[in-house]
């Protein structure tokens, strides 16, 4: 089936493109030689999972259950980080985790030497970091800057230094250290986030113990204007000069532009002028990024408010008034029963999406080289009602 034949509402996963992107990773994990994992929480598509590892070195999870998803899933490498650990889940963590990562001091005396031995006893070493703040920030969403005072997202210099003072033990813990404070930006923003590191955390980064760098997410690197050279010097220059093994775990790079949402227009209501699509598709349900961003998303054969002929405001079938994907023109009049395809649409999508006012779940679809399209898994009633009581 190609893909205007699929039943809507859907996301289709283009194969050709996240390959496309795999294989721009493998190129900058090859000429950097650093390693990259997948960030599991912005596409955790795992029939995709066996592709993504031929190109990837495997995943991080944000907690338990994605944890468990990449363990059994994606080969290679699992790691995660959380803000925090419960005691009950800790040793199952460890037993499938080879790098974990603490936010706080506090969580490392508690857990450390626990995860230590059963990490000891399934042969795995290095595998304690820690997630430090370098207090840099370089972007404007407020949401996403994890650099931001008062953030809960990592440990300052201040603390460090206060922690290791009283505790030197605690430093010798660790293995490793961790960093993620970027959000769809370019190597410039890690280049400057990377000098507040060494100016902040430096002496500790120069310690024998200390044996890799995780360097977070937020890379664009598969974008097209994304100066990958930059990203490759940098990585080669740090591992030359503190002698450690640098991790790169972006989620939006992997799956970017690889994929739609798919939807049908079923009325076409006017207020004041203004002509409303309603879609089976909903902001609020199947793309929360929308709202929460926000942002308007590229939709194919479309332009801006006023640009074409005829205007729109693409909106969904919630009681929710503000569930507004935005404003979008078009050559033509559009009809009810009329296609639509949303762009961009495997990342931070299928991995956040509800069913908020009993909405359908799309079907997760996905798109060979050839455009032929294959169902991969259908939603019903059942999983509507499955999460409720
Ligand atoms: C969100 C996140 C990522 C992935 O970020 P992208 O923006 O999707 O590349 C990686 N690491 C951590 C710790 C994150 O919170």
């Amino acid at each position: 089936m190609k893909i205007d034949k699929v039943p809507t509402p859907a996301y289709v996963v283009d194969e050709q493109a996240l390959e496309k992107n795999l294989e721009i990773l493998q190129e900058v994990k090859d000429a950097a030689g650093c390693r990259i994992l997948l960030a599991q929480k912005c596409f955790s598509m795992f029939a995709e999972y066996p592709l993504i590892s031929k190109y990837l070195d495997g995943a991080t999870a944000s907690g338990l259950y994605e944890a468990r998803l990449g363990h059994e899933e994606m080969r290679g490498e699992n790691h995660v980080f959380s803000p925090a650990y419960r005691p009950e889940e800790i040793e199952e963590i460890a037993s499938i985790c080879d790098h974990v990562i603490f936010n706080s001091f506090a969580q490392l005396r508690r857990f450390g030497a626990r995860v230590r031995e059963i990490q000891q006893q399934r042969g795995v070493r290095q595998g304690i970091g820690l997630r430090i703040n370098p207090e840099c920030s370089t972007q404007e969403h407020g949401i996403y800057d994890p650099c931001a005072p008062g953030s809960r997202l990592g440990v300052t210099a201040e603390a460090f230094a206060r922690a290791v003072a009283g505790e030197p033990e605690l430093f010798e813990q660790l293995d490793g250290l961790h960093f993620h404070t970027l959000c769809e930006q370019d190597s410039d923003a890690l280049a400057e986030t990377f000098r507040a590191v060494e100016e902040r955390f430096g002496r500790w980064l120069e310690a024998d113990s200390v044996h890799w760098l995780n360097m977070g997410g937020g890379h664009h690197i598969t974008r097209k204007d994304y100066d990958r050279q930059l990203l490759i010097d940098l990585v080669k220059s740090v591992k030359d000069k503190y002698a450690v093994e640098v991790y790169l775990e972006p989620g939006e790079a992997v799956a970017l532009n690889a994929g739609y949402l798919v939807a049908e227009v079923m009325d076409i209501v006017e207020n004041h002028g203004v002509k409303t699509l309603i879609l089976d598709a909903s902001a609020a349900c199947h793309m929360p990024d929308v709202l929460e961003m926000p942002y308007r998303p590229p939709l194919k054969e479309a332009g801006e408010a006023g640009e074409k002929a005829y205007t729109y405001r693409l909106s969904s079938c919630t009681c929710l008034a503000g569930d507004i994907i935005g404003d979008y023109s078009f050559d033509r009049e559009i009809m009810p029963g009329d296609r639509l395809y949303f762009e961009d649409m495997a990342i931070y999508s299928m991995v956040k999406n509800n069913t908020f006012n009993g909405m359908a779940l799309p079907a997760i679809w996905k798109m060979d080289k050839a455009g032929v399209c294959t169902l991969v898994k259908q939603f019903g009633y059942e999983d509507f009602k499955g999460r409720l009581s």
